[in-house]
């Protein structure tokens, strides 16, 4: 048979569109072999599903698997599937077409459930012209399933046109060699092709063969059932997918098919990396478009402060062509991360009811995260609420509960929520703010982390009861029943807080007396707004600025200090003014805000000396 060769031109439009494909659709060269790929897979699963409705096929016995051949010395990289292959009309409609995929329309003509239990990849008719993007010709080796087809060559310099041409004897599928242009000559290294495949096609369900070796050998199992799958192969899958050496703290697989077709396996490490002070952590969720990668530690499926979560997102419905850029203001991936961030949030709210001990050790190492984001992010401020967890006067050591099970638990006249914050129990514990809620029974969070305050200033009420730190000045406690003890004379008292403001100066704003304290002496207070370890915390982002702020100083009437310093006062003892400003320093400094102890020290050997000549 005389060998007939036909040159064909390319469309107007293909010619415009292999001019957009090559030079500016894909912003990565190298994603030009995850489209061959694709296409190969799914010209293998076409033959899967005719070997499945019994057609007649070509070459019925060999077996369904991608080839991979890199040839450095002839820079030539050979791409070979068993696939369908295809006819002479179908080369010219499928690659001399614009837009046209041979496999969207292959699935049209498919009932619904046969669709769904297909892996077809391609539907946009454009990735085959990435080839051109790294290779100065393509010469193109392809047989039709169907019996009795002819053996074809196609080949294209991808600019006006190509050719095709009959041979004889070719197997069953389609062999597509690159010829590659010297600057791509990096796609003929086998370590350079292994990591390709690795990064993007690794979920591929057909072997993928690079010079004799199976390359993906992970399956893609966040889109089987959950009951098809074991905890060894989601123990696998996570330590592969999170580069981890145990096993995930927790885990997440679901799936959505309104609004949005989602699949998504997630993972929650046991150990937050960034409390080691390795950094901050990238963002650890992969997206996918029916199994194919198309972001690596994507930014924007999840937000910012779920980036210690690790895994897997597929959606269908993204395009294979969507770069970093365009994701960020994608309606599309926005509407995917609301939908898998409240699936998120609601699996943890779930988690700390049905397993309250795995949560708390969720909350110890990735408290922080659900923190970060109720202060930076008021879409899901109710849900980050209620995952808030917290020690309190009324638990022991360790254990932890929510504001939902603090509301429940206070009596119905208490009308507020409390909080106090402080390094550790003791120190909480010990501290003069938390005498009046001890005698009156009053259940007090505590609060260890430094962010807590700014947290729940943000969350400001629960259940319509306002969260107020056991530092403010204004708080509505119940009457108690009067202490025993005799104050300060009624008539010396407003003298005596007029000579301590005078003897105090610009340190304190106001002296006034407290019914909430019952051993201490005395205690400063903060307006509404502020608390103690706000101003902590402005002092240590400040440290120039001496702490100066003046404080509300409130002192127990019935304390013998307090009747003390009084006795001395009338006396017009220099020591009265000595004791004053011990009372102000001890005050402070059981607020943790003592930030020069130099002139307390000093006068405390003061005060030690004089004790000291009584004995
Ligand atoms: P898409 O994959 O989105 O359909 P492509 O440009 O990648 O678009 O491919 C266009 C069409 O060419 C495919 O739909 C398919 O019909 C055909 N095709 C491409 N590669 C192969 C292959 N290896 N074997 C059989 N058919 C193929
Ligand atoms: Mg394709």
């Amino acid at each position: 048979m005389a060998n007939h060769i036909e040159t064909k031109e390319f469309q107007t439009e293909v010619k415009q569109m292999l001019d957009i494909v090559i030079n500016s659709l894909y912003t990565n060269k190298e994603i030009f072999l995850r489209e061959l790929i694709s296409n190969a897979s799914d010209a293998l699963e076409k033959v899967r599903y005719a070997k499945l409705t019994n057609q007649d096929i070509l070459d019925p016995s060999i077996p369904l698997e991608i080839t991979i051949q890199a040839n450095e010395k002839e820079n030539t990289l050979t791409i070979t599937d068993t696939g369908v292959g295809m006819t002479k009309e179908e080369l010219v409609e499928n690659l001399g077409t614009i837009a046209h995929s041979g496999s969207k329309s292959f699935l049209k003509h498919l009932d619904e459930t046969e669709q769904k239990n297909l892996d077809i990849i391609g539907q946009f008719g454009v990735g085959f012209y990435s080839a051109f993007m790294v290779a100065e010709k393509v010469t193109l080796y392809t047989r039709s399933y169907k019996p009795n087809s002819a053996s074809l060559i196609w080949k294209s310099g991808g600019t006006g046109t190509y050719t095709i041409e009959e041979t004889q004897d070719l197997k069953r599928g389609t062999k597509i060699v690159l010829h590659l242009k010297k600057d791509a000559s990096e796609y003929t290294k086998e370590y350079t092709i292994k990591s390709i495949i690795k990064r993007y096609s690794s979920f591929i369900q057909f072997p993928i063969l690079v010079n004799g070796e199976k390359v993906n050998t992970i399956e893609a199992i966040w889109t089987k059932n959950k009951n098809e799958i074991s905890d060894e192969e989601y123990n696998e899958f996570y330590k592969y997918q999170a580069n981890a050496f145990d096993e995930p703290l927790l885990k997440l697989h679901f799936s959505a098919d309104a609004p949005l077709a989602i699949n998504a396996l997630l993972f929650i490490p046991k150990e937050n990396l960034e409390r080691w002070g390795f950094g901050k952590l990238d963002p650890g969720v992969n997206l996918y478009c029916r199994k194919i990668l198309i972001q690596q530690e994507a930014e924007s499926i999840l937000p910012k402060w779920l980036r210690f979560v690790k895994g897997v997102v597929d959606s269908e419905e993204l395009p294979l062509n969507i770069s970093r850029e365009t994701m960020q203001d994608n309606a599309l991936v926005a509407k995917i991360r609301k939908v898998i961030t409240k699936r998120f949030l609601k699996f943890l709210h779930e988690q700390s009811k049905n397993d309250p001990e795995k949560y708390s050790a969720f909350w110890q190492q990735f408290g922080i995260f659900i923190k970060e984001g109720l202060v930076t992010d008021f879409e899901y401020k109710d849900e980050l609420t209620q995952l808030l967890r917290f020690e309190s006067s009324k638990t022991e050591p360790g254990k932890l509960i929510s504001l939902q099970e603090y509301v429940e638990r206070m009596p119905s006249k208490q009308k507020q929520i409390y909080y106090i914050n402080g390094m550790r129990r003791e120190i909480v514990e010990a501290s003069p703010y938390l005498e009046a809620f001890k005698v009156r029974e009053i259940e007090v969070l505590y609060t260890y982390d430094p962010v807590d305050d700014y947290v729940l200033t943000t969350v400001n009420e629960f259940g319509g009861k306002k969260l107020v730190s056991a530092d403010q000045e204004n708080i509505d406690l119940p009457e108690t029943e009067e202490e025993a003890g005799e104050e300060l004379p009624a008539e010396e008292l407003p003298v005596f807080k007029a000579w301590l403001k005078q003897t105090l100066g610009e340190k304190v704003s106001e002296v006034k007396t407290s019914k909430r304290l019952t051993t201490s002496p005395a205690m400063v207070l903060n307006p509404e707004g502020m608390t103690n370890n706000m101003l902590k915390m402005m002092h240590i982002m400040n440290p120039d600025q001496k702490n100066n702020t003046p404080r509300i100083l409130a002192i127990n009437p019935k304390h013998e200090i307090i009747k003390g310093i009084n006795e001395l006062r009338k006396q017009s003892d220099p020591f009265a003014e000595v004791a004053a400003w011990q009372l102000l320093d001890t005050a402070l400094l059981s607020a943790g805000l003592l930030t020069d102890p130099s002139a307390t020290v000093q006068r405390m050997n003061k005060i030690l000396e004089k004790a000291l000549t009584r004995y």
